[in-house]
């Protein structure tokens, strides 16, 4: 009897730390930035509003500080369904590296934005969860690359670099998993906006599915192989997005680009999407299709957030949303 008492307490208080799942509460995403060697001032103010102007995630962003301060930062990763990272520089201090492990870990989900597979190259959970990675000294220590050759996935365990690119194009990016939600629904091909394409990435590849490759041309500085683009990977119960398109804020006009991050995110924090696909004349792989973030219509009142599946017991109480805008330093 006292058991079930305790029971019963015990959920009562997960209930009003969680507070009830509305339909149609927005998704909650923290991006992380502050350091990269990429313009993160710019790409920032772009991936919120890709996301937020869709009416289905609520954002906020946690800048790591310069200086001393850097020792003290925490985000407050669990009360966020995902992270998104569009940090490349300093390891986190342990506590945030631990808290992030345990989030995707326990059921939570992370999206990795370009150069963000680029940081921590020495940080194994960290290879894990991303999958795949960039410069930062890697090399086949850190694990194979992944090409898509002749009509499947390969694992090349060849000793090379890791991380390389040629020079900006637009390219044309090949679904590979069509029945996947992130793509399903999406043109099989399409052009995307001129930006950087990565190459000769290496990583553990653990649980890892490609979703979509792209040609790396030698004429354009590229390494002659279908190189991997969009990437789901499965650690512990969590899901993580991995994109390596959106070097800058242009690139991130791409409606290719906007259409999977959106897609991705959802995906990376339910494991559905409900987000609806673009036809080819919105996408079309003849030309590269534009959009200003501004212009994302929102998703409508007919969108019903599917269940969270990030544990309650790692999440914590609500605090008041900083409005958009708001950099959260630290906790
Ligand atoms: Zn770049």
């Amino acid at each position: 009897m006292l058991r079930l008492f305790s029971r019963a307490i015990a959920l009562a208080a997960i209930l009003l730390a969680v507070g009830p799942l509305a339909a149609g509460d927005p998704i909650r995403v923290l991006i992380i930035d502050g350091r990269n060697n990429h313009d993160w001032r710019s790409t920032t103010p772009v991936l919120e509003a890709v996301l937020e102007n869709t009416g289905r995630f609520a954002v906020d962003v946690a800048t790591a500080p310069d200086g001393q301060d850097f020792a003290g930062f925490r985000p407050d990763i669990p009360r966020y369904d995902v992270v998104l990272s569009n940090y490349n520089g300093e390891l986190w201090p342990e506590e945030t590296r631990k808290a992030f492990v345990e989030h995707v870990r326990s059921g939570g989900g992370a999206v990795i934005v370009h150069a963000a597979n680029n940081a921590f190259p020495e940080w194994e959970e960290w290879n894990e969860i991303i999958g795949l990675g960039g410069w930062g000294g890697r090399t086949e220590k850190h694990g194979p690359y992944v090409r898509f050759r002749e009509g499947e996935v390969v694992r090349d365990d060849s000793p090379g670099r890791g991380g390389s690119h040629g020079r900006q194009h637009e390219y044309v990016v090949v679904s590979r998993a069509p029945d996947h939600p992130i793509v399903a629904g999406l043109p099989e091909k399409w052009m995307h906006a001129r930006d950087e394409l990565y190459d000769r990435l290496r990583g553990p590849a653990k649980r890892l599915e490609v979703l979509a490759t792209a040609w790396s041309d030698p004429e354009t500085g590229g390494s002659g192989e279908h190189e991997p683009i969009l990437m789901t990977i499965e650690y512990g119960k969590g899901r993580v997005f991995h994109t390596v398109l959106g070097d800058n804020a242009g690139s991130m006009k791409g409606v290719g680009f906007q259409v999977t991050l959106q897609r991705g995110t959802e995906w990376a924090a339910t494991g559905e999407v409900t987000s609806p696909a673009v036809s080819a004349e919105e996408l079309p792989a003849d030309r590269a299709a534009h959009r200003d973030p501004d212009d994302i219509p929102p998703a409508g009142d007919g969108w019903v957030a599917p269940p969270r599946t990030v544990p309650t017991s790692i999440m914590t109480a609500q605090a008041p949303r900083l409005p958009r805008g708001v950099r959260q330093a630290s906790s």
